[in-house]
């Protein structure tokens, strides 16, 4: 008895650690995978090829790297998680607010629909009818964190995955892309070895009436289990100049690379920024779905040592993560961890200048 109790016990705080550890891991990853690709953002495969042919490292500001809106929304989903305790209603409200605030503060690199979404929440549309008509990557480069965090309970992430994904957009495909997301990273939870071959048992319910996803999920899929390289992918699929920001071109490239990386988040990162075009959403998408996989230690630490910004710093994350995961396990809400904002809108004044002068530079050859 006593050693049934026992082992009761370590299960338990097994999966506690396991669920903690699996947030923290998917936020941290997401924010890798935003600052080793920001510098890149908008530039050719070929052109990263001839401006960095070494291993990757975050470069923004003298070795340094900062997060962008990828991360950001990431964190916002968070906090709301955190103040609702899950209920989807009160997640969209709270969500809302955290997005009008947001904008106050002069976010850098704001994708359009996200924008006019952010407008019509300050003209008074409530959080379901804010959407703009758009099919753009927001919905999906928050999507991996409500994946941790709901797990393989489907109802509650796909609950709070619409609600996260109407706020801005309300094109059925950004949230299509978004389930896959969360899906995705809820399935690789487990040790359960992940297979291209079986996309289609996985990912098939968003495609049931939507052939262009359908077709996605085979190509990308099929590419994976060949083990053809994501540059190659984007070479045969008409995005020889990178990713572009539509959601189901994103979505292809990054299913590309889970499939074959899964628990490998340096390769992964490493693999969507190599591709070019819409980088730090590609890999901060790629990086919160493996990290949540592999936890915060099995994330490549040199990296996380590079990661530098300011309100939100890696242990204001982690902070963050822990918070959230004490909620999800006693579903009792909390006030959570906060930005102070005039400290955002100062941090955004100079995130606009250092990117600036990174797009001067940029100039530059090689070319
Ligand atoms: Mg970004």
């Amino acid at each position: 008895m006593l050693n049934q109790a026992m082992t009761s016990t370590r299960n338990n705080n097994e999966f506690r650690s396991g669920a903690s550890d699996a947030v923290t891991g998917s936020l941290l990853g997401c924010a890798l995978g935003d600052s080793i690709g920001l510098p890149f953002e908008g530039i050719s495969a070929r052109r990263i090829r001839r401006l960095n042919p070494g291993p990757l490292r975050q470069r923004l500001l003298f070795g340094y790297g900062m997060i962008s809106d990828d991360t950001e929304h990431s964190c916002i989903v968070a906090q709301a998680l955190i103040a609702s305790g899950g209920d989807a209603g009160a997640f969209g409200r709270n969500m809302a607010w955290r997005l009008r605030w947001w904008l106050a503060t002069l976010p850098a690199g704001i994708g359009l629909g996200t924008l006019r979404s952010a407008i019509k929440l300050w003209l008074g549309f409530p959080y379901h009818q804010s959407g703009a008509r758009s099919a753009g990557n927001g919905p999906m480069m928050r999507s991996a964190i409500i994946g941790a965090y709901a797990g393989g309970d489907d109802r509650l992430r796909e609950d709070l995955v619409a609600v996260s994904s109407r706020i801005t957009h309300s094109d059925a495909r950004a949230e299509r892309a978004a389930q896959v997301i969360a899906c995705a990273t809820a399935l690789a939870l487990d040790n359960e070895t992940i297979s291209p071959a079986r996309a289609e048992s996985y990912f098939g319910k968003w495609a049931r009436n939507d052939e262009a996803l359908k077709a996605l999920l085979q190509r990308a899929a099929q590419s994976a289990a060949d083990n053809q390289s994501a540059q190659q992918f984007c070479v045969d699929n008409d995005m020889r100049k990178g990713v572009s920001g539509f959601c189901y071109s994103t979505l292809a490239v990054v299913l590309q690379i889970w499939f074959r990386h899964y628990d490998d988040a340096e390769t992964a990162i490493t693999e969507a920024v190599r591709c070019g075009g819409d980088t730090d959403t590609v890999a901060a998408i790629v990086g919160g779905m493996v990290g949540a996989r592999t936890g915060r230690h099995g994330l490549p630490q040199h990296w996380l040592r590079c990661l530098n910004d300011w309100p939100r710093s890696v242990k204001w994350m982690e902070s963050l993560c822990d918070q959230l995961s004490q909620c999800r396990e006693s579903g009792v809400r909390q006030r959570p961890k906060y930005v102070f904002y005039p400290f955002a809108l100062a941090r955004n004044l100079l995130f606009i200048l250092i990117v600036l002068a990174h797009g001067f530079r940029r100039l530059a050859p090689p070319y």
